[in-house]
């Protein structure tokens, strides 16, 4: 990466996990509106589910995350109750009973749940909805935390897939954020898990992390090469403590300047293609017989809150606290704060606390800036056409993208918008050219690499 082309690396702009993303979203949002779009979904087509839990034992320094310490069981064992029943709540405001592709439990971390309440929950689940045969069925995993009587009970319940955010390995890392996880236990819950049946293991790392250097992150990587997970997603760490009040126990003198993060993402993105891993997207590397590669080898990548994903569903819908979910008509988040989602819950209420209904360009933008996330390239006048606009929608972002072009970013071929080599790590502030809400919101986002 270059002079000008670390300028733009600098720049902050946001993940687009969403269009618009969930700064906009309004606050007070009727919950009237979102059971309207519940009611209009075609109940022939599959949906997805993402169950929240915002619980963790410990507390990672760099968590960005809406998460509570859970030292008793007593408030997860509330949590859960409330949870058994939003899932009643949100099947009584669907329009029959649907099939679920994707469901994906997330945190915090969902295996702070007993074995036998998660499968209360996940009996509840298929007590209202039916699962689809090829269906992804994945949880976040915690290596410090997850028991073998959990991965045991995560094989019978038919998971296909677990994550664990691996980070890195070193010790000293590992101290400076507060998460000790040596190599083995991380292989032997992998080990189990397979073991319990399990197919498929994703794994998270982070570059930019206090004291870690490229021979760290080298070493780290080569430790997961020998562990074989599926997928492997790579993260920045995104130092924000005015927002992440823990964050400010990390050292921050111990912190990567800027050219040292950028040449920690560089050298770890060759390690993994080194490997035998895809790079998929922004930040994600998979085995070539993943379905994530083959998606993204087909043009059928999609990408949402968690990430890169092959979920191509109309509708992914959000149960707990703080979950975001998405239908046709807009995004809907949860209440955050997990007493007064439990009391919405209590009331019969479905616990909205913000949305935004999407408007036609809104639908039209979010779509060209999920094809630069997830393809490298978009022709921006194939998505007006699709959309009915006219060909020339975009005329002043084109016109600002002439300067990206100049600085080796993306070549500008007629309405198509195609990402260089350089301008794919760049790729969110690319797309954020395309970003109508960008400019007026005083949101802080993390910098771009
Ligand atoms: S386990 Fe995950 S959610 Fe929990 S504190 Fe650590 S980073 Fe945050």
């Amino acid at each position: 990466m270059n002079e000008i082309q670390a300028r733009y690396a600098s720049r902050s702009v946001p993940r687009y996990t969403s269009y618009p993303t969930a700064p906009h979203f309004r606050p007070g949002f009727p919950e009237v509106t979102y059971r309207s779009w519940l009611a209009e979904l075609d109940p022939t087509r599959p949906i997805s589910l993402y169950l929240h839990v915002p619980f963790c034992k410990q507390m990672c320094w760099y968590c960005g995350c809406n998460m509570k310490l859970a030292s008793r069981y007593e408030p997860v064992a509330e949590y859960l109750e409330h949870l058994l029943d939003e899932i009643d709540l949100l099947a009584a405001a669907l329009p029959g009973r649907m099939k679920v592709s994707h469901l994906h439990w997330g945190g915090g971390t969902p295996t702070v749940l007993t074995p036998e309440d998660m499968r209360r929950a996940m009996d509840r689940v298929w007590s209202h909805f039916d699962r689809m045969p090829d269906a992804e069925i994945a949880v976040e995993c915690d290596p410090r935390t997850l028991t073998d009587e959990m991965a045991a009970e995560i094989g019978r319940l038919g998971f296909t897939r677990a994550s664990f955010g691996v980070q890195e390995f070193d010790p000293e890392v590992q101290a400076a954020i507060n998460r000790i996880q040596p190599p083995d236990m991380v292989a032997h819950v992998v080990d189990t898990l397979r073991a319990a049946g399990v197919a498929h293991i994703n794994f998270d790392l982070i570059y930019g992390l206090p004291y870690q250097t490229e021979e760290s992150l080298i070493e780290t990587i080569e430790l997961c090469g020998r562990m074989a997970p599926d997928r492997i997603a790579l993260f920045g760490y995104a130092h924000v403590p005015w927002m992440a009040k823990n964050q400010r126990l990390i050292p921050e003198y111990a912190l990567p300047d800027g050219a040292a993060r950028q040449a920690q993402a560089e050298m770890a993105a060759n390690a993994l293609i080194t490997h035998g891993y895809e790079a998929i997207g922004l930040d994600h590397f998979a085995r070539p017989d993943d379905t994530l590669a083959i998606a993204a080898h087909e043009g059928r990548l999609h990408r949402n809150f968690q990430g890169y994903t092959t979920d191509c569903a109309r509708a992914l819908l959000g149960l707990g606290a703080t979950s975001i979910g998405r239908t046709p008509g807009g995004y809907i988040q949860n209440i955050s704060e997990t007493g007064a989602w439990a009391r919405a819950v209590s009331a019969g209420h479905l616990p909205v606390a913000k949305g935004i209904a999407l408007t036609d360009d809104d639908r039209l933008r979010g779509r060209v800036i999920e094809r630069l996330m997830c393809d490298g390239m978009v022709d921006t006048a194939a998505i007006a056409a699709a959309c009915g606009k006219p060909a020339d929608w975009c005329r002043d972002e084109m016109e600002r993208l002439a300067d990206f072009a100049r600085d080796g970013l993306v070549m500008l071929e007629g309405s198509r918008v195609v990402l260089t080599e350089s301008g794919r790590a760049l790729s969110r502030v690319v797309a954020s050219v395309f970003d109508a809400y960008l400019t007026r919101s005083e949101a802080r986002h993390s910098v771009a690499v």
